[in-house]
């Protein structure tokens, strides 16, 4: 079983770009897979690690735990990532740098399950260049998850899964396969006319790349500002298509050296490209790099799908496509079509909610405000700062005890005051989404609700206006509940899938119950989402 994700992938890639795919990519997928044309996150935020946390185990962020790619963990007052794991070690890495595993991923995955049907005989191993986008989709029983360090340029892994790296994987990383492409110059690959047709000019002053050593211009060549491979190199690699090419090769040898799917037990390989959302944060979904790194991936696809062809046999080989959310457009290029774009300042909002909970909570205007307190704040570059991270905002809970503040009452002024700030469309709070006071119907509703994680979650959920950024500095992000950051593609490709378009409604966490029905295992653990019976042969 092979699952290939491709970060920030939106659906309408294959309207835009369809026909400037080669035969046996993405286009072999369309035609001899199941495909589903209104597959969309049922989630907010979507970001990475939920979109993730939901493709094995068919649960949304609420069930799987997966919240968000940061988040603050309430027993010890710490930011973490989805991932992160102190209680593991790094192989391969540089030695500050923080290992990863599973841990926090409250579900099973389909490979889980494979490996508990088959007394372990299936081998599971997840490949990406982000570590949560390794981990999450192979599990917390997988064999292997194997993601890139941009300290060391190394293929590396964590102590969760065993002390040592494979041989094979150290004789990859001895051969510094990243450093061939210290220099690099990543052109176009069709004509230039072929780009502004499709995706407009090369340079709109909308494609903002200050804070990076980048232009926004082709050709890009992929240094860092370095002089020898280094860090800065390794994290320039990242925002380039080539880290794609990476894993490719790295893919390649796992699937010979670890013999997948040499065996009569179903093994379970997912890779994730990352390099796609990397150029697409910098760049936007309309420029050129863009188009640029999807027709390439494109191709890596094609060669990946050629090599098990080879290796394994397409017909031995059930191949799951999506992507773990979408994007939107740069606010400013929205703004200048018109479409109400706009960045919504993280100090407007949170000084309007401070301002009126002083007015609420200290009328007398005391000094020191004794309610400057009341929102969590977390310790950035050492100064305190307020939790406003995946569009919450938590309560310091010791405050409001030490004054008497009633959350219930305290919840409603902080959104009534973040309901006035300009671009703010919605807000929910904790006590609303724990008491199932929000309506299933409404999408909005139900997305924020299916984001939700009781002792993970924050205290705030705000949503901005569509085309709006919520607090964010990025050229171009995702996370919000609508159709630009929802709308994927699922396709299903293999023995028992009938090939096709599919109009009926589907998301990504179908793929796992799909996926676990033509495997006849038991469902991942919290699996919510339906399996798609329309493409299934009887
Ligand atoms: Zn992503």
């Amino acid at each position: 079983m092979l699952l290939i994700v491709v970060d920030q992938f939106r659906y309408d890639h294959f309207e835009r770009f369809g026909d400037l795919f080669v035969p046996k990519g993405l286009r072999r997928l369309l035609r001899d897979g199941a495909s589903w044309t209104q597959s969309n996150y049922d989630h907010m935020p979507t970001y990475t690690a939920p979109g993730h946390g939901t493709l094995m185990t068919g649960a949304y962020p609420g069930e799987s735990g997966i919240i968000g790619n940061e988040w603050l963990e309430r027993t010890t007052g710490k930011r973490i990532t989805s991932v992160s794991d102190e209680s593991v070690k790094l192989l391969g890495g540089g030695s500050n740098e923080i290992a990863s595993s599973p841990s926090r991923l409250m579900a099973s995955t389909v490979g889980d399950e494979l490996r508990l049907a088959t007394s372990d005989r299936a081998k599971v191993i997840g490949i990406s260049v982000k570590d949560r986008s390794a981990i999450l989709p192979a599990g917390r029983h997988a064999n292997a998850a194997y993601w890139f360090s941009t300290t060391s340029g190394n293929m590396v892994s964590s102590t969760y899964y065993f002390n040592q790296l494979p041989t094979w994987v150290t004789t990859f990383n001895n051969a510094r396969t990243a450093d061939k492409y210290f220099g690099a110059k990543w052109e176009r690959l069709l004509s230039a006319d072929e780009y502004v047709r499709r995706a407009g000019p090369d340079t709109p002053s909308w494609e903002n790349v200050s804070g990076s050593s980048d232009t926004n211009a082709f050709p890009h060549t992929i240094t860092g500002g370095a002089t020898t491979p280094n860090q800065a190199f390794y994290w320039a690699l990242d925002y380039s298509p080539f880290t794609n090419d990476l894993l490719v090769s790295f893919a390649q040898e796992a699937i010979v050296n670890e013999q997948l799917g040499q065996d009569d037990d179903t093994d379970v390989l997912t890779v994730s490209f990352s390099a796609n959302d990397y150029v697409g944060h910098r760049f936007g979904p309309y420029s050129q790099e863009v188009m640029d790194v999807t027709l390439r991936v494109d191709r890596n696809i094609a060669t990946l799908l050629d090599f098990v062809e080879t290796r394994v046999g397409l017909a031995n080989t059930l191949v799951a496509f999506t992507a773990d959310h979408g994007v939107s457009p740069i606010p400013e290029h929205a703004a200048a079509l018109g479409l109400g774009g706009g960045r919504v300042k993280f100090t407007d909002v949170m000084g309007t909610i401070q301002a009126a909970i002083s007015a609420r909570y200290n009328p007398q205007g005391k000094s020191p405000d004794p309610t400057a307190d009341y929102l969590l704040k977390f310790s950035e570059g050492g100064k305190p700062r307020e939790w406003f991270i995946n569009s919450t905002i938590y309560f310091n809970y010791d405050a409001l005890r030490r004054d008497g503040v009633n959350v219930e009452e305290f919840s409603p002024v902080v959104c009534a005051a973040a309901l006035t700030v300009p671009g703010v469309a919605r807000c929910f709070t904790r006590t609303q989404l724990l008491r199932g006071a929000t309506s299933i119907g409404d999408p909005i509703e139900r997305r924020v609700l299916h984001g939700f994680y009781p002792s993970r979650s924050g205290d705030i959920i705000l949503v901005a206006e569509p085309y709006k950024y919520l607090a964010e500095t990025l050229t171009a992000t995702h996370g919000s509940p609508y159709s630009y950051d929802t709308h994927v593609p699922t396709i299903l490709m293999g023995s028992g899938i009938t090939p096709g378009r599919y109009f009926e409604a589907a998301t990504p966490a179908d793929i796992a119950p799909t996926l676990s029905a033509l495997l006849r295992i038991t469902p991942p653990s919290n699996v919510t989402g339906r399996v798609l019976v329309e493409a299934l042969r009887k």
